[in-house]
């Protein structure tokens, strides 16, 4: 349905009907009897923590994503953490990281004891501008944190090239980007490390969770000593010895994920690939659709890569529009469409503000195109109907305010 093909009426802003009574969400997880009876298992078994789940899933997932090893955390932002920490980043480092992220990216840097570089975006994308992240390199710079923003795995090729030519280690904040791939493999295997997050709204979910993968065995042996209060053996190394005694040479944190969560991981993990395609033809139908809007427009996608489409998000022709983005917020939230924010520039928020000095003009293009984006409904479980509602609103929202 082209957005156009609507007619005109009245907005539920100002007391017309809205589209839908109950309130769409921009994301959702799906979870059906299999995974209930997978966590029900477990909650039955002798082992909620720290037993076979974990190790069945880690191996899973690697064979999914096509790496090496893989260690199974409590959350996205632990994965983070843990594969700074693994690649040596510590106090006086420094970080380059995007702008447009989710806070965790820099937050993560900062817990190391380092600190984040804010770089600037591409316009067309919203990932990492290479240009500015190779301006920010200085002598402090030890890595690089590119975000596979709304799913769309960045260029890694270039990634690559530029971490290796200033011999800067290279992780990918892959929690947008599960189930994507660049250049015909999938993500997971290109950075030293690459986190995903297993939050209910992201690709496949254990509740709160995260992943690291690497191909790099020393840094997976780093990865799970950190998760773990930096104890060098696990619980199961040590029944299987028949010893009591362990011991702690780093420092590390209880970042563990259960059993419980992993069973749940691997139930998940089943559906991916249905949830990916199920993703890609909801954002088909947006493209199309939204070639004939005058006041909105998407992302641009870029060619040799499956794009993951954690998020949907457009860009509103602010040129075009006679309200600002909160009043659109607004009026599409009456519709009953829950659009929101991903994300306002992360060197904007007052903390960072105090606490590295950061100011507007840092980075002109994110803060430029942070003010004219939002998020609309994408999800697997989201039907054709459900998808027909979001442009029957953004269409009443385009009639009402188009200049
Ligand atoms: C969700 C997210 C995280 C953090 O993941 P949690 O599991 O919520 O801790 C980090 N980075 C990005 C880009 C995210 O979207």
């Amino acid at each position: 349905m082209a957005l156009k093909q609507l007619r005109h009426d009245t907005l539920a802003l100002d007391g017309g009907a809205p589209v839908r009574s109950e309130l769409l969400p921009y994301g959702r997880q799906s979870i059906d009897d299999a995974d209930v009876n997978a966590v029900v298992q477990v909650l039955r078994s002798s082992h909620l923590t720290c037993g076979p789940a974990v190790g069945a899933f880690e191996e899973r997932f690697a064979a999914v994503v096509g790496s090496q090893h893989a260690v199974a955390v409590s959350s996205g932002t632990a994965a983070l953490h843990a594969a700074y920490h693994a690649l040596g980043i510590g106090p006086g480092d420094e970080v380059l990281v995007p702008a447009i992220t989710f806070a965790a990216t820099a937050n993560a840097v900062l817990y190391t004891g380092a600190n984040p570089i804010f770089c600037d975006v591409d316009r067309d994308t919203l990932l990492i501008d290479p240009k500015s992240a190779e301006s920010r390199i200085t002598k402090k710079t030890k890595a690089i944190a590119p975000v596979d923003y709304a799913g769309q795995p960045c260029d890694y090729a270039e990634q690559r090239a530029l971490a290796d030519s200033h011999g800067l280690s290279l992780i990918e904040d892959a929690c947008h980007s599960l189930g994507g791939s660049y250049q015909g493999k999938k993500v997971g295997s290109f950075a030293d490390c690459t986190a995903f997050s297993f939050h209910p709204v992201k690709m496949i979910t254990t509740g709160e969770g995260g992943m690291v993968t690497t191909n790099d065995s020393e840094t997976a042996r780093r990865l799970r000593q950190f998760r773990s209060h930096g104890i060098s053996t696990s619980f199961q190394d040590r029944e299987k010895s028949t010893t009591y005694e362990y011991e702690m040479t780093d420092l590390g944190f209880n970042y563990r994920l259960t059993d419980i969560q992993c069973a749940l991981g691997m139930s998940q993990l089943c559906k991916l690939d249905e949830w990916t395609n199920r993703r890609r033809e909801l954002a088909l139908r947006y493209d199309e659709a939204l070639k004939s809007s005058k006041m909105f427009s998407p992302l641009e996608t870029k060619a040799q890569r499956v794009h993951g489409r954690h998020l949907y998000v457009i860009r509103i022709k602010l040129e075009t529009c006679s309200v600002d983005r909160l009043t659109l917020f607004r009026a599409l939230r009456a519709e009953g469409i829950a659009v929101n924010v991903h994300y306002a520039p992360v060197h904007l928020h007052p903390y960072y503000r105090n606490r590295l000095g950061t100011e507007a003009g840092l980075c002109p293009v994110a803060e430029y195109e942070a003010r004219r984006i939002f998020s609309i409904p994408i999800f697997p479980a989201m039907t054709n109907e459900d998808l027909d509602d979001v442009l029957h609103a953004l269409n009443k929202v385009e009639l009402a305010f188009l200049r």
